[in-house]
């Protein structure tokens, strides 16, 4: 069993609260290059998992978010995943967002490619619909009349106990 945080930091402009748009009725799915501890194979293809799916791992009453057979190996390999309340605030602070726990895999690198929202600080305004998978994002607040934007965004994925 590997625990992972995946921690994010960005440069704000004239916004804060960015976080995945992640909730029952749209769930974020969380997409990742995975590599299974068994047999060491690098999936070609990465996966996606979010906080809502469930799936009853074989053997065992437990269940899990995410399920895979490798196909390598054909051992079931599952994961848990549990949202942090924080939402990324401030310029260049490490902000966890998201822990992961991983049953015979292990997490190589994240892709953000699902939406993402903010909240503008010129109008208050919930902006969603962002996409974050170029690592920035800019536009106009028509209401706030001014520039924000979202930019230099790193994503880190951490080991923790
Ligand atoms: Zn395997």
């Amino acid at each position: 069993m590997l625990t992972y945080v995946l921690q994010a930091s960005a440069v704000l402009k004239n916004v804060t609260g960015v976080q995945p748009v992640d909730t029952q009725e749209y769930p974020f799915d969380y997409k990742f290059r995975i590599k299974c501890i068994g047999c060491k194979r690098v999936h070609d293809n990465p996966v996606e998992m979010n906080r809502f799916d469930r799936f009853e791992v074989t053997g065992f009453r437990r269940e899990a978010n995410f399920l895979i057979k490798c196909r390598d190996c054909k051992r079931e390999r599952y994961a848990t995943l549990k949202r942090s309340k924080e939402k990324i605030c401030e310029d260049e602070h490490q902000t966890p967002i998201l822990r992961i726990i991983t049953h015979g895999i292990e997490l190589l690198e994240f892709i953000p490619d699902d939406q993402f929202e903010c909240q503008s600080k010129l109008s208050n305004r919930v902006i969603q619909e962002i996409d974050l998978s170029n690592g920035e994002w800019y536009d106009f607040d028509d209401e706030g009349n001014g520039d924000v934007g979202i930019d230099a965004v790193k994503w880190e994925l951490t080991l923790t106990r």
